[in-house]
């Protein structure tokens, strides 16, 4: 069966003139760089979740030639959500507030020495927890009922930061609604991966689309000029993924290292100047835990003193860091999220964690390597030939 399934991805790809040729040069520089270069397999980090996604679902790894491993990266907001940040709602959902989060993070996993395990658990249990679409839901939730008090769950990288930003920035959040922020920014991860994760060689970025739209492809830059390696800002159809491919392994062929942005119809070089306004006008920067990984320099967006009324940590006394409690025994989230491992590495993958029953963080949101991989099992066990 997988064999067909992969015939009938080539196939697809083959049919279309500009997938065709792309791939037959991927295929050629490949082997033109494995012949030259002492590199057995030429790893490119995908950061973000969606692009993870186009890679699986649309069978990109099947396509391309062994010699190049597309590996994963740390671009999914929830999974990297501290478990403690989990916990402290789930109390909070047992006394006088509703939580307001995102469907995402309804399955997310509290820590180990949480008896409930997500907000899921605590509404079956009585809790008060509402799923939103969106920030605006929560606005108009907390308006619509003055008497009752609320915390939303700002989960998110930059692409979402503006969202919540801008009602406070023109103090139209009414005051029963508390935010506890736990958004993250994604170049100091990036640094965090390439100076202190060592042991994770990477050839080539796909950076991601989404977050760069805000922030901007300039963003990237310190990528190539510090760390030397090729990094591609990429749109998310499939034919996107393959050319970023394709521009990674030419820098990689001529060992140059630039930044280039394939996303051009979407990412401008500087970004949204107005969100980005916005965003460091409400977020302070500062030092924040990121789950499975540890204490990452300049990464967290908390809120400014300016709006501590509306601060979930400063009115409600919760607690910022976390702790590696958050990883449950045998998971291997830790490794996933840095590229080290791929989900098919872990014994409880499809056994003790599923979609239905994630165990583990990077089994919750589509945007989670594990999800991904478990919705797109069969494509990706495919293999390429
Ligand atoms: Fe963690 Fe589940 Fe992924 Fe294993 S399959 S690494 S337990 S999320």
């Amino acid at each position: 069966m997988t064999k067909d399934l992969v015939k009938k991805i080539k196939m697809i790809y083959e049919r279309n003139p500009y997938s065709k040729t792309i791939l037959r040069q991927i295929h050629s520089i490949a082997s033109d760089i494995h012949s030259r270069e002492s590199i057995e397999s030429i790893k490119i980090m995908n950061f973000c979740g969606t692009h993870e996604w186009t890679i699986s679902y649309y069978g990109i790894r099947s396509l391309v030639p062994k010699t190049i491993d597309l590996i994963a990266g740390p671009g999914c907001p929830v999974c990297i959500t501290p478990g403690g940040y989990v916990d402290e709602l789930i109390k909070l959902s047992f006394e006088d507030y509703t939580i307001l989060t995102y469907g995402d993070a309804y399955k997310l996993p509290s820590t180990r020495s949480s008896k409930i395990r997500s907000l899921a658990d605590a509404r079956s249990l009585g809790g008060n927890v509402i799923v939103v679409y969106s920030f605006i839901d929560a606005l108009r939730i907390a308006r619509e009922n003055p008497r009752n008090k609320y915390v939303f769950f700002a989960i998110g990288f930059e692409t979402t930061m503006p969202s919540t930003a801008e009602p406070l920035y023109k103090g139209i959040v009414p005051k029963n609604l508390l935010i506890l922020s736990a958004y993250r920014y994604t170049p100091p991860i990036m640094k965090y991966l390439l100076e202190v994760e060592r042991d994770v060689k990477i050839h080539g970025i796909i950076a991601p689309g989404h977050v760069s739209s805000i922030i901007g492809a300039r963003a990237w830059s310190f990528l190539p000029e510090k760390y030397h390696i090729p990094t591609i800002v990429s749109g998310f159809e499939p034919i996107d993924v393959l050319i970023s491919i394709l521009l990674i392994l030419k820098q990689i062929s001529l060992r140059i290292s630039r930044l280039v942005n394939e996303y051009k119809r979407v990412v401008r070089d500087e970004g949204n100047l107005y969100a980005k306004n916005i965003m460091a006008k409400v977020y302070d920067v500062r030092e924040a835990y990121w789950r499975g990984i540890g204490i990452v320099p300049e990464s967290g967006g908390f809120l400014k003193e300016k709006y501590k009324e509306y601060d979930a940590f400063y009115q409600l006394g919760l607690k910022e860091t976390g702790t590696f409690d958050d990883i449950m025994p045998g998971c291997k989230c830790s490794e996933v999220v840095l590229g080290k491992a791929k989900p098919i590495d872990c014994p409880l993958f499809m056994k003790a964690c599923t979609p239905e029953k994630p165990y583990g963080p990077c089994m919750v949101s589509i945007e989670g390597t594990c999800r991904i991989w478990a919705e797109t099992i069969p494509i990706i066990t495919s293999g390429n030939e």
